[in-house]
């Protein structure tokens, strides 16, 4: 089995290397390519208006100075040799869950997967700001990662779709275990924005990451996640809302 690692908060962080022993567990023909820096939020981006370089580190483990979805796209066609039978895009620091999965650069690394035909599996760790930066702050998605990963790669994978998988911000052996849940949503709140000056004086604005209440929902990966389970996600790239097709196609009838 050929597998693809790659994430988006660049090819040096602790995330990473925590995927690529889960990887690593699982095969021994494993491929890296990754943003050489950080690009959470990045979401499904593509960088069109500057060339991307890439960099090899060692024996099949490159970065590119771009996006996550970059990373996939080059690593697919100019990296590997052969196609892969399945990408890994995290661990990522932090939460994926409800609609931060339209942001997210690590769950749209495994959308161009998946729109490239390659089963992808998007794998994010829950973290608590208030928690230590120290320990290991991904134990619980090193532990409950292969048990995750091992009966996904004997499930068919439908054409565009993906899986995304959390792993709640607790101790391996607190965590509960594995829900399949759909997509929550959060309670709409925009982002918290700072603002400050830099030390020549302009004035900055700085984006910060505030939890964001949800109404608690069945059945979702809110729920999963707040109960201390495991939540896995199949997700669909189609976005199409199919119950406003007639509604909508009767309002243009006739135009
Ligand atoms: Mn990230």
């Amino acid at each position: 089995m050929r597998i693809l690692v790659t994430n988006d908060d660049g090819i040096h962080a602790p995330g990473i290397a925590a995927l690529e022993e889960i990887a690593h567990a699982l095969s021994d023909d494993v491929w890296v390519c990754a943003p050489s820096d950080n690009q959470t939020g990045a979401g499904h981006s593509l960088t069109l208006a500057m060339p991307v370089r890439l960099r090899k580190h060692a024996e099949r483990r490159f970065s590119v100075t771009g996006t996550p979805t970059d990373a996939v796209s080059i690593g697919l066609k100019q990296v590997m040799e052969g196609e892969p039978d399945l990408i890994l895009s995290g661990i990522n620091a932090g939460a994926n869950l409800g609609d931060d999965i339209t942001y997210s650069g690590t769950v749209s690394a495994a959308m161009e997967g998946a729109l490239a035909g390659v089963r992808s599996i998007a794998m994010s760790q829950v973290m608590k700001q208030d928690r230590p930066a120290w320990g290991d702050r991904f134990a619980a998605a090193r532990e409950w990662g292969p048990k995750v990963i091992q009966p996904l790669l004997g499930t068919p994978f439908q054409p565009r779709t993906l899986v995304s998988v959390n792993f709640p911000c607790l101790a391996p052996e607190e965590v509960m275990g594995i829900r399949v849940a759909r997509q929550g949503f959060h309670d709409y709140a925009r982002a918290s924005v700072v603002e400050g000056r830099d030390p020549r004086g302009q004035r900055y604005y700085w984006f910060g990451l505030d939890a964001i209440e949800h109404t608690p929902d069945h059945g979702t990966d809110l729920e999963a996640i707040a109960a201390g389970y495991v939540s896995v996600t199949p997700l669909q790239l189609d976005l199409t809302h199919r119950a406003s097709l007639e509604p909508l196609a009767q309002r243009f009838n006739g135009r």
